[in-house]
């Protein structure tokens, strides 16, 4: 794998010196697992590029005898610069490309992975190959990530990304690897939204290893006022998917494709106790944030949760909740650039499907609806979950990936609409991602950049 690090930092050559490597010289290393070279396609006043090819072992092998002594960036990791000590804790803006990376779950993982810290993500997914169509869609990704930290920073989320992203390979892990995590993770790990599902691919799935590393993470949550109040079947969803993180990893995914919308005025439908407002509101790219919600008793839930009533006059104006059913036309509903639906479709009697399509598609039509709702084939994998049993008490369907499918490419043809689908968590080869993500998006209106399928 190449993973190539650029900055615009002046003087760019900075860069040379924080990988210990002098920028005018080729170098080549002999490590355990072979060779690696680094060398500087782009060394000018403004501009530094480092090149450094990896063997994909020679980040999984974090995990092998002696993997600190060996790794190439060990000492960059570490933050250490003997020449220039100051540069170290400098923050820099610094880009990373890397060929090829393999992404189990895809663009959403990569998003919901590496947005948390800070970072704008571009990702490329690499063509299929035509002569095999039944591989399905390729894993393999380019991908670029910018952000201004420090080289440390953005070495050490590299060095637990990498192996989190790829989970083909297996590696024997122990206490040595759980150690590992926790050191490189000191500072951003417990607070990152999705450090369950990075725990438990970083520690290969052994229950035992990561289940003791996370709950050595300490998190300094605010305790939330009312939160005993969560309505029991809504408590009973979320113990199933803990484990998985679910929850966080499709907020993430939700957020980022709003994000890539380009949208300002967001609708968040069926918006429950406001978990997904609570992400809006922290990005200022959304400028007028609306939960509407069915449940009143929730509603007071999320209002209490967002501190709705003692929000600084800067964020007063930004978000606003409201009591009303999908299933009538609503003129509070107009004139936004894109809605959210997660979790909630399934929670609508069948019969009454096509009274919300109307009211969402046809008259609120905002510009990009992102959907998700769970992929009922994955249930299986869940050993908690009785065969044929919902997730949810309250769910009144939950559907194949084939069914929302076609459900939703339905919809798209009716209402003027294109439609892709992403996996949101971990997929299984077989069964899927545990939720299905649409997210449909018509051409027209001003203002907003249109967001191409
Ligand atoms: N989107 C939230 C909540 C999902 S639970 C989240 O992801 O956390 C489903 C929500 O849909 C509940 O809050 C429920 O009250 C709401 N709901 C169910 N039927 C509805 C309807 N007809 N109109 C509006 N909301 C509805």
């Amino acid at each position: 794998m190449l993973l190539t690090i650029s900055t615009d930092h002046r003087p760019a050559s900075d860069l040379g010196f924080l990988l210990h490597k002098h920028p005018d010289r080729f170098q080549s290393f002999d490590l355990s697992f072979g060779k690696a070279h680094v060398y500087y396609p782009e060394v000018g006043a403004d501009r530094c590029t480092a090149c450094l090819m990896l063997d994909v072992d020679a980040v999984g092998m974090v995990r092998g005898k002696n993997p600190d002594q060996n790794f190439l960036l060990a000492q960059a990791l570490q933050g250490r610069c003997k020449d220039r000590p100051e540069l170290v804790a400098t923050p820099l803006p610094l880009e990373a490309r890397l060929d090829v990376l393999c992404v189990r779950g895809g663009e959403a993982v990569l998003r919901g992975m590496f947005e948390p810290l800070g970072y704008a993500v571009e990702a490329v997914r690499h063509p299929l190959d035509e002569r095999f169509p039944e591989w399905g869609e390729s894993l393999y990704f380019s991908v670029m990530v910018r952000n201004t930290v420090t080289l440390s920073d953005l070495l050490t989320h590299l060095y637990v990304l990498i192996p989190v992203f790829d989970t083909r390979k297996h590696y024997f892990v122990g206490d040595d690897e759980m150690e590992k995590l926790l050191a490189k993770g000191e500072g951003w790990l417990a607070r990152h939204p999705l450090k369950d599902e990075i725990a438990r691919r970083f520690l290969r799935f052994q229950p035992s290893l990561y289940r003791m590393a996370l709950s050595r993470l300490v998190v300094e949550e605010e305790p939330v006022e009312g939160e005993d109040e969560t309505p029991a079947p809504e408590r009973a969803e979320e113990t199933l998917e803990t484990p998985l993180s679910l929850n966080e990893q499709r907020l993430m995914s939700v957020v980022a494709a709003l994000r890539a919308c380009g949208a300002k005025r967001v609708l968040d439908l069926g918006c429950g106790e406001g978990k997904l407002l609570r992400e809006l509101l922290k990005d200022r790219q959304f400028e007028q944030i609306l939960g509407m919600d069915v449940s009143v008793r929730t509603l007071e839930v999320a209002a209490r949760r967002l501190k709705l009533d003692r929000l600084p006059d800067h964020q007063a104006g930004r978000v606003k909740v409201v009591h009303g059913s999908l299933m009538y036309r609503d003129k509070r509903l107009a004139g936004f650039d894109a809605a959210s639906v997660v979790e909630v479709v399934e929670h609508l009697d069948p019969p009454r499907l096509t009274a919300f399509e109307r009211v969402l598609f046809e008259f609120a039509k905002p510009r990009t609806v992102v959907l998700t709702t769970p992929n009922s084939e994955f249930n299986v994998t869940w050993e908690t979950l009785p065969a044929g049993q919902f997730r949810h008490a309250d769910h009144r369907f939950e559907w194949t990936r084939q069914e929302f499918q076609n459900w939703a490419t339905g919809i798209a043809a009716r209402f003027g609409y294109a439609v892709r689908f992403l996996p949101v968590g971990p997929e299984h080869p077989e069964y899927g991602s545990p939720t299905q993500m649409a997210i449909f998006h018509r051409d027209g209106g001003e203002g907003v950049t249109p967001w191409k399928p």
